[in-house]
């Protein structure tokens, strides 16, 4: 970890935005798509110097992280998202620190714990349900099948946590038909999720952000393409 020169940063932040631009541009003129710089990687200075360059939104996958830098960056308007998977016995703090969006809703059980967690203090999240569309073991989420109904049962029986989508980590291989692959099953479900209210398609990171978008996704965390 390095903390890196502005001019260094803008010229990495100006390159995923050429390519996001490129890749958006192929899918619709209309087809906007969300960047989250993914800070876990990072120093909390480049986080400010991103800001200064006009990026917004970040995340982390860590809460006690995630609670450091929301506090020592608090002056700043920023909106942070929980991107990693989240321990039960770190929900009140996750709560507390009122993320924008948490991204990785991984199982039944931790939708139930969250929504009574939510409950005893009155308070809402706005959840992503992480789907593990590779069917990969190293992985957690909810599989492609199981997904659409879950959708439904968290939605009715979780009336604190707020459904905005889907989230998926492409799968982890160098064979881009099967990474393009578990994105385009990622985007069916978020297709027929539309109607549910779903209005984000999480999917796409530094090195494969420009095929999850041409798959149709509008939301993608990036971290080491910005950093590196
Ligand atoms: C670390 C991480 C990213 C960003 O990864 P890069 O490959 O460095 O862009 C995106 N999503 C999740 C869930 C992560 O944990």
């Amino acid at each position: 970890m390095a903390i890196l020169e502005k001019e260094h940063l803008r010229a990495n932040l100006d390159e995923v935005i050429w390519n996001i631009e490129e890749a958006r541009i192929s899918v619709s003129e209309h087809h906007i798509v969300k960047l989250v710089t993914v800070a876990k990687y990072t120093e909390m200075e480049n986080i400010a110097t991103l800001y200064e360059l006009g990026q917004r939104a970040f995340g982390e996958n860590q809460v006690q992280q995630l609670k450091e830098r929301m506090e020592a960056l608090e002056e700043l308007p920023l909106e942070w998202h929980m991107i990693g998977s989240l321990q039960k016995n770190k929900i009140n703090n996750l709560i507390d620190l009122r993320p924008t969006l948490m991204q990785s809703l991984d199982s039944l059980s931790l939708a139930e714990e969250l929504n009574k967690k939510l409950a005893a203090k009155e308070s809402h999240m706005n959840c992503l349900l992480q789907i593990n569309a590779a069917k990969e073991e190293s992985k957690s989420g909810f599989s492609s099948e199981e997904a659409y109904d879950m959708y439904q049962t968290i939605k009715e029986s979780c009336p604190n946590i707020h459904l905005k989508g889907v989230m998926t980590i492409g799968a982890h291989t160098e064979d881009t038909k099967r990474i393009q692959q578990s994105f385009e099953t990622t985007h069916a479900l978020y297709e027929k999720l539309q109607k549910e209210g779903a209005t984000y398609c999480s999917m796409g990171m530094s090195s494969d952000y420009q095929l999850a978008i041409k798959c149709g996704s509008n939301l993608i965390r990036v971290g080491s393409a910005l950093f590196k």
